[in-house]
């Protein structure tokens, strides 16, 4: 967990759904605001087939929340929900408060929710910076797209005139990461970063995760690396079958993995 983040909670405590209003904040705006996101007995099917069978989770503002869990367990199916690709069959799905059942990826992306799409979603035959200009059609300016994202990924910035589609495998995961951070979300998810990428790679991406969340966006982490995830996680959630089954610190979770991973249901 970031230094910067204050822990709001003990050992064995559960997670907080709401964080603090901040110090200081007007009497009217302060209420304490609601997590970024908040899945409440979800259930989700792939045509017939339940995969999702009563999912409660939450990602509270401003934090890291590490989804683990064995193969098949419904953790991407977990993030196809959070980010409308597909519909719960029942249960809520909150962002920042909202009820958003049944909302399209645009609505979702709307309210905040940022997520990197299946193949990286950038342009190979673009160079790094056109990649990040396109951005600027959803009305964000282009000199502070550059500054927040060169602040992040500085070695995007070394390489902004060289043709995306001649990247390494890592900074063009980079430069998905930054197209995804760009806009500011309030809630980045983030399925598999490192799926195909070399450890050292890896870690360089996970340390800037580790930024991305000090500057407040709330982010939901899927990682078949749990050591790499549980770094930058303030919480971890284990989902075994269709369901979360524990939810806590990241050196308790990480206790029950290996239980859950070559035992069965934690
Ligand atoms: P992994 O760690 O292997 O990626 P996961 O925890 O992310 O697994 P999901 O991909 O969410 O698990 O899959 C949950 C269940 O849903 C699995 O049994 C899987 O076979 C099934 N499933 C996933 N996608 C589809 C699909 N498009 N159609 C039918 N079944 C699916």
């Amino acid at each position: 967990m970031s230094a910067s983040r204050p822990r709001t909670w003990g050992r064995g405590a559960r997670m907080p759904l709401e964080t603090a209003a901040p110090a200081g904040a007007p009497a009217a705006t302060a209420a304490p605001a609601k997590p970024a996101l908040e899945l409440i007995d979800v259930r989700a099917s792939y045509g017939r087939i339940e995969v999702l069978h009563g999912v409660d989770l939450a990602v509270p503002r401003g934090s890291v929340v590490a989804l683990l869990g064995p193969n098949g367990a419904g953790k991407t199916t977990t993030i196809r929900v959070a980010s409308g690709l597909l519909k719960p069959d029942s249960g809520c799905l909150h962002i920042a408060g909202k009820h958003l059942n049944g909302a399209s990826p645009e609505d979702l992306s709307r309210a905040g929710v940022c997520t990197i799409p299946e193949g990286r979603g950038i342009f190979p035959n673009l160079t790094v910076l056109e990649n990040l200009e396109l951005i600027t059609y959803a009305g964000v300016r282009f000199s502070d797209v550059r500054e927040r994202v060169f602040g992040l990924f500085p070695r995007l910035e070394e390489r902004r005139k060289q043709l995306a589609g001649t990247l390494s495998g890592g900074e063009q995961q980079m430069l998905a990461l930054a197209r995804a951070v760009a806009t500011d979300p309030g809630l980045l998810l983030l399925d598999e970063i490192s799926m195909g990428l070399a450890p050292k790679i890896v870690e360089e991406l996970y340390r800037i995760v580790g930024d991305i969340a000090k500057t407040g966006v709330a982010i939901l982490l899927v990682e078949q690396f749990a050591a790499m995830a549980l770094s930058v996680a303030d919480f971890a959630a284990l989902m075994v079958q269709g369901k979360v089954r524990t939810v806590g610190e990241p050196a308790d979770v990480e206790r029950q993995l290996q239980h859950a991973y070559f035992g069965g249901a934690a």
